[in-house]
């Protein structure tokens, strides 16, 4: 796929460096104006920043180390920008309605929001409260080393299937099935939890139907997306982690269903064809 030299989104807010709080950390930032001015000055930072090293707060060492060019916040940029585009699209001719941007905060360490307290090295997670998309950029790296997922493409997916979760809550499904499963029995909540998450599947596909022209995608681009929607399966997941499948436990689908799902958006690229609750098995 191509991303570099495109269009950035605004909605980008970078959290690094700060504090559980929200409050900045000492060092990290302050150091590396510092830094630059010393440098602009013919001075030697590196004795500034290696003196930095061991006396900031364990966690913080992102925002040290933030390089200025910073290609994985590019690229969340552009492809928040890609589904804005697809979306406002798609929501005016398909259903007549505004789309509304969701923000991509991207943290590292602990971030403390309206959905809770989120902790690096969890994945990228969608917030209904404050509609914010949440991601920690080492999770790319998790998902190339650990879960099997490299590429482009497949980090694409995992942004556009959180957009995918922001579309829902435009739409009322989110409320709507969240309050369902606040009703149910821990099984009945896992299966909501199921077919919300393969309909964000479907909403990553459709949207990579409608970037097509924008990311100029291929076949190698589809077979990553495909194999991170495997990789992240449920039962691949339990397989993983504890060596055996448990099917009333999922939350998220089987590899086959996600693969399904993601799929049948990409194919499809209609929204009205992805209801994952009225079928038996979705
Ligand atoms: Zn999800």
């Amino acid at each position: 796929m191509r991303w570099e030299d495109r269009r950035e989104s605004d909605n980008v807010e970078d959290r690094r460096g700060r504090s559980p709080r929200g409050v900045a950390i000492g060092g990290g930032m302050g150091a590396i104006v510092l830094a630059i001015i010393i440098m602009l000055m013919g001075g030697d930072p590196s004795q500034l920043l290696g003196g930095l090293q061991g006396g900031t707060a364990p966690g913080t060492q992102g925002s040290v180390e933030a390089p200025a060019n910073d290609p994985g916040k590019k690229f969340a940029s552009v492809i928040l920008a890609d589904t804005e585009e697809v979306w406002t699209k798609v929501f005016r001719e398909q259903l007549g309605e505004q789309y509304v941007e969701p923000k991509l905060v991207i943290f590292t360490g602990q971030v403390d929001f309206a959905c809770g307290r989120a902790d690096s090295g969890m994945g990228p997670f969608y917030c209904g409260a404050d509609q914010n998309v949440y991601i920690d950029l080492s999770f790319y790296q998790t998902m190339a080393d650990q879960l099997g997922a490299p590429g482009d493409f497949a980090q694409a997916y995992v942004i556009a299937h959180e957009v995918g979760h922001h579309v829902q809550k435009l739409l009322g499904t989110l409320d709507k099935v969240n309050n369902a499963r606040r009703q149910s029995s821990e099984r009945q909540a896992n299966e909501l939890s199921v077919r919300l998450e393969l309909q964000a599947d479907f909403y990553a596909g459709l949207w990579a139907h409608h970037a097509q022209h924008l990311t100029q995608m291929d076949e190698q681009d589809l077979r990553e997306a495909l194999n991170a929607a495997k990789q992240i399966g449920d039962d691949a997941l339990q397989k993983r982690q504890q060596g055996y499948v448990v099917p009333h436990a999922f939350t998220h689908g089987t590899s086959e269903q996600r693969m399904k799902w993601f799929l049948a958006g990409y194919r499809s690229g209609r929204v009205k064809d992805g209801d994952t609750f009225s079928l038996r098995n979705p």
